[in-house]
């Protein structure tokens, strides 16, 4: 716990702490409840926007309410019993009020299919929307909320850390941060509202807390290293859903670059996927997703996190190396700031820099990456059966997506596991307020986003953005009304 210092070096009525979606909802609607804001962003102002302005940019609309709840109680499947109604409630209603709210702003909703779970209750609500004609992703959403943002002429602050909470008995008080190497004392009148994304980029906490996963990268903001997180268990919240995560995807992380970047899968087919024992895991294809539904998959029956054989290698032939850029420059992070990486088209350059591994046999390949030269062999010979078959017994990929590897040389790329996004964090009750491990709310804390989001287990896309929007503007209007603990307005 932090006590208050001797003297505050700046002051708000409203303190939002991150400049994703949430962080850019919360802060429009404190200040449309009259509340003077202050945002804080960690990053500088070129990397701003966090995974918000790097996603895809489509967003989940409930078009009933009811039928809303139904679809997110049938995700939650077994982890659904620590999300009470209520909360379930302000999630289907402000989910369903998104859509207005969005048009409010200047958003021209366009509808596209994207059912994940298709044969679940209530799966028939399912719209996603995309703001305006265009391709997936492209920062169009993003441009909307920043513009909304700028049009409220919001103060914001780059390149300030928040690194503790400022508690007086149970009442949050303000936020030290660090900005140019200085500390700065930030009192914050009415409330503080973290909206600082999750933890894709901190290691220590992805091992303790999400199986299965030594080592991953972010495809989104390398900023997001679970410093809510911290700064709540520092005072005393509880914590939920943090073993949720989007993903593991397969991709393709190169030293030099600092988040992974998306996989092509150019149309060729002689390629497979091999874990550490050289024998495939899965069903390869695009979207280089492993299994589908955001890296969960059904086995046995049983929806369940998918696990990975690490280390990964995708292992192809000269044909495949030469049907076009495996690297994609995608809508990643990296991209979207202009680093974008030119991934060359038939792979040469990669083969040069020594991030794919190339062998004139399979069994010399096996040798440059450590794996069994009988078992890869073996897999590969396996593999050309059933593409010279049509029919992939194993993993049921389809009769188009298979051809032998066969025509050397051979090559070998090592595939990273990389997160879209975590969905752990400080719990939040149905005001946005930060409950603590007694079950009650901290005083004027709050928090929206993916930093501690609702879902606990099965995911529709758009989901996290439509929840930033959601419980961003309840964080927002209750961190300007400055509820206490109690719950008495306090402004
Ligand atoms: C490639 C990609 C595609 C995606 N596509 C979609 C999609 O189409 N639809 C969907 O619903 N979801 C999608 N997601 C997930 C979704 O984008 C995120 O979950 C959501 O945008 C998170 O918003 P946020 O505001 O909570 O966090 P972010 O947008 O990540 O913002 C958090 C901000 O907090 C800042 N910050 C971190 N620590 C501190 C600190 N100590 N002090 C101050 N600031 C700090 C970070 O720099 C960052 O700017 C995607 C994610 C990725 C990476």
């Amino acid at each position: 716990m932090t006590l208050a210092p001797l003297h505050w070096d700046e002051e708000a009525e409203v303190v939002v702490v991150g400049y994703g979606f949430a962080g850019a909802t919360a802060a429009m609607a404190a200040h449309d409840a009259g509340a003077k804001v202050l945002l804080l962003e960690k990053a500088p102002e070129i990397h701003k926007g966090g995974n918000s302005r790097v996603s895809a940019n489509i967003v989940f609309w409930p078009d009933d309410v009811d039928k809303g709840k139904a679809y997110f109680r049938a995700m939650a499947g077994p982890f659904m019993d620590d999300i009470p109604e209520e909360m379930l409630d302000v999630w289907a209603k402000e989910m369903f009020a998104n859509r207005a709210w969005l048009e409010g702003l200047g958003m021209t909703p366009v509808e596209i299919p994207y059912v994940e779970f298709p044969d679940f209750a209530g799966a028939e609500c399912v719209r996603v929307l995309l703001n305006g004609e265009g391709p997936i992703g492209g920062e169009r959403l993003w441009n909307l909320i920043e513009a909304s943002v700028e049009a409220r002429h919001l103060d914001t602050r780059y390149e300030t850390a928040v690194i503790h909470l400022v508690q007086e008995e149970r009442e949050i008080l303000g936020v030290i941060a660090e900005r140019q190497g200085k500390r700065v004392a930030i009192r914050a009148h009415r409330g503080v509202v973290l909206t600082c994304g999750g933890f894709e980029n901190n290691p220590v906490m992805i091992r303790n807390y999400v199986s299965g996963l030594p080592r991953v990268f972010p495809v989104g903001t390398p900023y997001n290293t679970g410093d809510g997180i911290r700064m709540a268990q520092e005072i005393g919240a509880d914590l939920w859903h943090m073993n949720n995560v989007s993903g593991p995807i397969l991709s393709f992380k190169a030293e030099e670059i600092p988040v992974a970047q998306w996989l092509n899968l150019p149309h060729g087919q002689s390629y497979i996927f091999v874990g550490a024992d050289g024998t495939r895991f899965t069903m390869e294809g695009e979207p280089c997703s492993v299994g589908d539904a955001h890296g969960k998959v059904k086995r046995h029956g049983q929806w369940g996190q998918q696990t990975l054989p690490l280390p990964i290698y995708m292992i192809f032939d000269e044909a495949y190396r030469t049907a076009g850029h495996i690297g994609k420059a995608g809508a990643d992070w990296d991209v979207s700031h202009g680093n974008r990486y030119d991934w060359s088209d038939d792979n040469l350059r990669e083969v040069a820099k020594g991030w794919i591994n190339t062998a004139g046999t399979v069994r010399e390949l096996a040798s440059l990456i450590d794996v069994s030269a009988e078992a890869l062999e073996g897999t590969v010979a396996r593999f050309n059966a059933s593409a010279k078959d049509g029919d992939d017994p194993d993993w049921g990929r389809g009769r188009a997506t298979l051809a032998p590897i066969e025509t050397g040389p051979f090559y070998a790329m090592e595939l990273t596991p990389a997160l879209v996004n975590t969905q752990g964090g400080p719990r939040r009750n149905a005001q946005a307020q930060i409950v603590g491990i007694d079950g009650e709310p901290i005083g004027r804390l709050f928090s929206a986003g993916e930093l501690g989001s609702i879902y606990s287990f099965l995911y529709q896309g758009g989901g996290n953005i439509a929840e930033c929007f959601a419980f961003g503007r309840v964080a927002g209007r209750n961190a300007a009304k400055g509820i206490s603990d109690s719950g008495a307005s306090q402004s």
